[in-house]
């Protein structure tokens, strides 16, 4: 079942990052190879958070 958007690694490592459902409608991702994270304050739609993050400058 395709339903979940695939997150890229974390930019810095390539390591695996998991998104966290933070209170106040914040979509934290975390990196637990470096310690990389980031939050986005108000994206309380999950998939907008996810495609911000996914967003890149280039496209690797
Ligand atoms: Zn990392």
């Amino acid at each position: 079942m395709i339903g979940e958007i695939e997150l890229k690694p974390c930019p810095f490592c390539g390591g695996e990052v998991v998104k966290i459902k933070a209170p106040l409608g914040t979509e934290m991702f975390i990196c637990h190879k470096c310690g990389m994270d980031v939050c986005f304050f108000g994206a309380e739609h999950e998939p907008k958070a996810t495609a911000v993050y996914n967003r890149r400058k280039d496209n690797g």
